[in-house]
């Protein structure tokens, strides 16, 4: 299953900058989802779930956000952010200045740590208890 490697690749990088944070627990992860990669949030939200447990994001909350792709057209130059298509077909991939359909992809088919939240490892500093 695709999103279960990506989840446990997730996880290590949340880990990490938990890590490098000094955060004893992770509370929120904030993810971004390319609408062109094949990624099904619901799928990811379950697996990352699983991957979770015993480690610092177990008690996390995700949050996904799926993004536009982005495309380039060749014939005008136009860089643009495509909108999700209401349409169950998704998105028409053509240049929405001059029409041109000889568009390349920019982006959409990444996967992003937006952010984590969460609190820090209380150490104890408390001058009364020497
Ligand atoms: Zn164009």
């Amino acid at each position: 299953m695709h999103e279960l490697s990506l989840a446990a690749s997730l996880i290590e990088c949340i880990e990490k900058v938990a890590k490098e944070n000094g955060l004893s627990s992770v509370k929120e992860v904030h993810l971004e989802v390319g609408e062109m990669t094949h990624v099904d949030p619901r799928q990811l939200k379950f697996c990352l779930k699983v991957v979770s447990q015993n480690t610092v994001a177990e008690e996390s909350r995700i949050y996904i956000k799926r993004k536009g792709p982005v495309i380039r057209c060749k014939g005008c130059g136009l860089v643009s952010r495509l909108k999700r298509s209401k349409e169950l077909a998704g998105f028409s991939m053509s240049c929405p200045s001059c029409g041109s359909d000889e568009v390349e992809l920019e982006e959409g088919r990444e996967l992003l740590l937006k952010r984590i939240k969460g609190v820090k490892s209380r150490k104890v500093e408390d001058p009364s208890l020497h």
